[in-house]
């Protein structure tokens, strides 16, 4: 394939360009020709007339087009605000199809359900393109659908939109379609001689420790912690809620893991209820960490993703770069970013309201990232990858300081959540048996007693080793300890294979206590039978056999919990009265 990067001047020169493609064409023997026509603000009418012009000159021609926040023309960001992406596919295998069709939330369904339809019936697609408006639309229900694509088809594409961020005009257009303010445009190519390789990278870097989205709807993210999600801007970076919010937050949004994969969402206002409208949907339940933008962080990874394309020897690079990265840094810093790619193959594309990519079967949106697709037909020429040197000038390879302060924090967060972790633990269970501590199983049940909204029985077993004393007097202290530690683990046993929602723990010297939030006492006497039974059949290393007594109490409705520990001690003292080795159900 070749291609050709102009942008609009005027009619007469648009014709000459054509003209020569026209040439071109013939003596190339090129099968198809696809314009992609990225519109930055830009006169409609003129839009429109590169169009027509398009339409009289090669009435075959294919095309399709968006407005964007900006257009990427030789791998550089682009004043101009009419730039045209021509390409001639030279194989007669390679196969291209444009299908253009409605979107909006109530639409999703069916448009991609025409789309399946038609990559059913086109068996050689390898990759589908898309442009869409997004509008402020929740886009989960299209990533899911599409995700239903055959395994092996790639997805990428970019979310229309404007040049006034804060504006929600914005359309598509194509050969199969007229100009709409609410469609999706999609481009089907494949053949036997296409090859493509989509990929997206961010440089964006986690920081801080992982806070959780407690409440978020669609793009709105409510709390983060059970607290206003704004909170979390102020107390980490004092970022105020003003008119520079927007800007101040795109060098630090939210990054989390999603399908496998690393996904960012940045804030595009506050709202007075201190939540926060993001850039696309925002998942409850995730853990999100602050990310920062370092720039070189940002230009070694663009640098190191251009030297692995080099590898697939692309004839064109199509990117789509968020308009939020444009902001982050600037109109005469940000093709900086792009400038590699160029490097390896002619590079195009626009800044989008969203990018969308499919990675290990999913579709995702993402945002405040650059996802890169790279097509070639053919082999991949020979000699291609010596011929082109990246200049590694425009890269440094310092390592800034925010990026070691960035690590020292992400180091010294790493270790505090690990010690958390570790006092939590240590802070509930029992040293020598690991079982829960008293103080935390006696917690579960005073809990458990208050619980309101269930039906279900709950019951406790209070156990007591039998003959406990003689055990340490006659073969140690440390086989006292290794009966101990043994019937802990057939209790966790008996608990994982019979009723996994019980808990267990160390009441105190050889008592132990076990709560069975969905039992009544007749089914906690028959797992204190098994309890029983499988105790008295334990060897000891030393002691051989011992026995253990159980006393089982049903909680009676209104009961404090103190009430219902009792009555389970008398079921176990009534047991121990009574010749012990046995299981005692205490009245209630
Ligand atoms: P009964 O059948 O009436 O329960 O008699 P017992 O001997 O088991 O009861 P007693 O309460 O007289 O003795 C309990 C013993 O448990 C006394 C104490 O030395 C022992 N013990 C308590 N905690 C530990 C421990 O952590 N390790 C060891 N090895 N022994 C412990
Ligand atoms: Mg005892
Ligand atoms: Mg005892």
């Amino acid at each position: 394939m070749k291609q050709f990067q102009f942008t609009y001047k005027n009619e007469e020169k648009f014709r000459d360009s054509l003209n020569k493609i026209k040439h071109l064409r013939n003596s190339l023997l090129a099968s198809t020709v696809l314009f992609t026509i990225l519109v930055a603000d830009g006169d409609k009418q003129d839009v429109k007339t590169v169009v027509d012009i398009i339409r009289n000159e090669i009435p075959d021609a294919l095309y399709m087009g968006c407005s964007g926040a900006g257009n990427i023309v030789m791998g550089d960001f682009c004043e101009d605000e009419i730039a045209i992406i021509c390409s001639l596919y030279e194989y007669s295998t390679t196969m291209l199809s444009i299908l253009q069709l409605p979107m909006s939330t109530g639409e999703m369904d069916r448009t991609v359900d025409t789309l399946l339809a038609e990559v059913r019936e086109r068996p050689w697609v390898k990759s589908v393109t898309l442009m869409t408006t997004i509008r402020g639309m929740s886009m989960t229900r299209l990533c899911e659908r599409l995700s239903e694509l055959p395994e092996d088809i790639q997805l990428f594409g970019g979310g229309a939109f404007s040049t006034d961020m804060l504006s929600d005009d914005s359309y598509v257009f194509s050969s199969s379609g007229g100009f709409v303010e609410s469609g999706i445009v999609f481009l089907l190519t494949g053949g036997d001689d296409y090859y493509v390789s989509s990929s997206f990278i961010a440089g964006w870097k986690p920081l801080g420790r992982g806070i959780l989205v407690t409440k978020a709807e669609g793009c709105t993210l409510y709390e983060l912690d059970g607290e206003p999600a704004y909170d979390t801007y102020y107390r980490y970076l004092k970022i105020k809620n003003d008119e520079m919010f927007f800007i101040n937050t795109l060098e630090f949004p939210f990054f989390y893991e999603y399908n496998g994969i690393d996904i960012l969402r940045a804030p595009t206002k506050c709202n007075p209820d201190g939540s926060l409208t993001m850039t696309a949907d925002i998942s409850e339940d995730v853990n999100v960490r602050i990310a920062y933008g370092d720039p070189e962080t940002i230009h070694s990874t663009v640098y190191d993703k251009a030297v692995e394309l080099r590898e697939f020897g692309p004839e064109a690079v199509s990117v789509y770069s968020c308009a939020a990265r444009k902001t982050f840094w600037g109109d005469a810093e940000v093709g900086k970013e792009t400038l590699p790619f160029q490097m390896v193959a002619p590079t195009s594309g626009f800044y989008t309201s969203g990018e969308f990519l499919r990675t290990g079967g999913f579709v995702n949106q993402h945002n405040v990232t650059l996802v890169i697709a790279a097509q070639r037909e053919g082999a991949v020429s020979s000699g291609l990858s010596e011929n082109i040197r990246l200049s590694r000038e425009a890269v440094s390879r310092r390592v800034s300081m925010i990026n070691r302060l960035a690590n020292f924090i992400q180091a010294a967060t790493e270790e505090l959540e690990e010690a958390n972790r570790t006092l939590a633990r240590v802070a509930v269970s029992d040293g020598l048996t690991g079982l829960l501590n008293r103080t935390e199983i006696q917690h579960r049940i005073t809990t458990r007693s208050k619980e309101k909204d269930t039906d279900l029985p709950a019951s406790v077993i209070m156990m007591d080793i039998d003959d406990f004393k003689a055990v340490n007097d006659t073969f140690g202290h440390r086989e006292g300890d290794n009966v101990l530690r043994m019937l802990s683990t057939l209790l966790r046993d008996v608990i994982e294979e019979n009723n996994p929602k019980a808990t267990v723990g160390r009441w105190g010297g050889e008592e132990f206590m076990i709560l069975l939030p969905n039992m009544n006492a007749k089914e906690a006497s028959i797992f204190a039978e098994m309890i029983r039974e499988r105790f008295a059949a334990l060897q000891f290393p030393k002691a051989g056999r011992t026995t253990m007594s159980l006393g089982v109490a049903q909680l009676i409705p209104g009961e404090t919990s103190d009430a219902w520990c009792m009555r389970a001690d008398a079921g176990l003292y009534e047991a121990k009265k009574t010749g012990k080795d046995k299981v005692v159900v205490a009245s209630s």
